[in-house]
């Protein structure tokens, strides 16, 4: 028996991730990919690389307490990301004030919403596109570039790492160019939305990176006091470190608004 519970909203088959249908090019029709299907089946491959816990693929903002004023903002920029997102939006500062779990209900937001969401530490998606490179990789690294870089969210954890080869460099320049480039695309469509954590000031990294996080298309309005005030596309938080008010929820459990 297929395990139908776990089928993804959206999707169109037996669960076997394939559908018969007719098309006006395949009139008497033909064996057609469930696109909730594949895109489920890449997030738990990407998640697999990464290493993330079953439970942290249901995070949600709800599950964040914030101890401190600059991760209280954080989490209305994430709710404002939820309703209008802006491109890219970059949070820095100190460890251990739920940056990750943001980046994490963002990406579960997306998700539960049937978008291809994807949360990755910098130096897992650089392992990632790389083993493409071995010969016996089942799918090569310009195929795995090209399906990660048009995710509808991105989300990349320790992007600064420090000492990074002289291929990460370059990787990291074009990527975050392609990410850009899709974040500030005009049709909702083709826009792409990308979370950067990093743990010192973006202002560090190579000035056309820089440049392209601080574009000032990036940020939003958020309400204080009765007024309207701009808060940019990178945000820092120094707030001290913390631990989650409590665990994580199950997975299987309500899917977060
Ligand atoms: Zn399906």
């Amino acid at each position: 028996m297929r395990d139908h519970s776990a089928r993804p909203a959206g999707c169109t088959c037996d669960g076997s991730g394939w559908t018969f249908e007719r098309t006006d090019a395949h009139p008497d029709g033909a064996m057609v990919q469930c696109t909730a299907c594949a895109i489920m089946h890449f997030q738990r491959q990407l998640a697999a690389v990464s290493g993330l816990l079953p439970s942290e693929l249901s995070i949600c903002l709800d599950d964040v307490a914030p101890n401190g004023p600059d991760t209280a903002l954080m989490v209305r920029m994430a709710r404002q990301f939820c309703e209008e997102p802006w491109g890219i939006w970059s949070i820095w500062g100190s460890y251990g004030n739920a940056k990750t779990m943001i980046l994490q209900a963002l990406v579960n937001h997306f998700r539960n919403q049937g978008h291809l969401a994807i949360y990755m530490r910098f130096t897992d998606l650089l392992d990632y596109i790389r083993a493409g490179y071995k010969p016996d990789a089942p799918d090569d690294a310009r195929e795995r570039y090209a399906r990660i870089v048009a995710a509808k969210c991105l989300a990349i954890d320790e992007v600064d790492k420090p000492r990074l080869t002289e291929f990460a460099v370059e990787f990291q320049a074009t990527f975050l160019d392609d990410r850009w480039r899709y974040g500030v695309e005009q049709d909702p469509a083709i826009r792409r939305h990308t979370l950067l954590a990093l743990n010192h000031d973006p202002a560090g990294l190579p000035g056309h990176i820089y440049d392209r996080l601080r574009d000032s298309r990036f940020g939003c309005y958020l309400d204080v006091d009765g007024a309207d005030v701009w808060y940019p596309g990178i945000t820092r938080n120094m707030d001290s470190s913390m631990r989650p008010a409590m665990p994580p929820r199950q997975p299987g459990g309500e899917p977060c608004k």
